[in-house]
């Protein structure tokens, strides 16, 4: 994740606030608008706050299938390079139609599909479900070697276990198929 440096806050206040705080980047300052109420203190934890948000925002607008698509080549390279002549996929696309499942793969036409719902996630949860999915284009079922292959990715372990407790805490059942 590149870190941008900390950009210059305008702070503006208005009356016609009443509670809604407000942020949008102009340039390299952002505007932050709060309600004219507000106290120092206030001020200061929203504009840390709507920082934080507007950061999130532009990571995720990062996030694009091209992204993904490097992403996939890196992660191939890196861990199955030994099946490289399989793992050529036809598409590697972020998805927000795929209900239950934080990725698919179609071994037989080589695509794969990434729910939007990790989207926010660390790096290394997004690396391991596209490993997942591309793992699948050299073994299509959860075989004994298919899990060989995953488990090359030394966080395949911490990030089943970050997957199932996001699923515990939704009271969403999503298989990582
Ligand atoms: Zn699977």
């Amino acid at each position: 994740m590149t870190r941008t440096r900390k950009p210059v806050v305008e702070v503006r206040r208005s009356q016609r606030r009443r509670r809604t705080v407000s942020a949008y980047r102009d340039g390299e300052r952002v505007v932050v608008l709060i309600p004219d109420r507000f106290s120092r203190a206030e001020e200061t934890e929203w504009v840390e706050r709507m920082l934080a948000r507007l950061a999130a925002r532009e990571e995720r607008i990062r996030r694009t299938d091209d992204e993904l698509l490097s992403r996939a080549r890196r992660l191939t390279h890196r861990y199955l390079a030994d099946h490289a002549r399989h793992v050529q996929p036809a598409s590697v696309r972020w998805v927000t139609n795929q209900n239950g499942r934080w990725g698919s793969c179609t071994p037989d036409d080589g695509t794969i599909r990434i729910s939007h719902r990790i989207q926010e996630m660390p790096d290394w949860v997004i690396d391991y479900v596209l490993l997942h999915e591309l793992s699948h284009l050299v073994v299509p079922s959860h075989n004994a070697h298919f899990w060989e292959l995953v488990n090359r990715y030394p966080k395949a372990e911490r990030a089943r276990g970050y997957l199932e407790g996001i699923s515990a805490a939704t009271g969403l059942v999503l298989a990582d198929d």
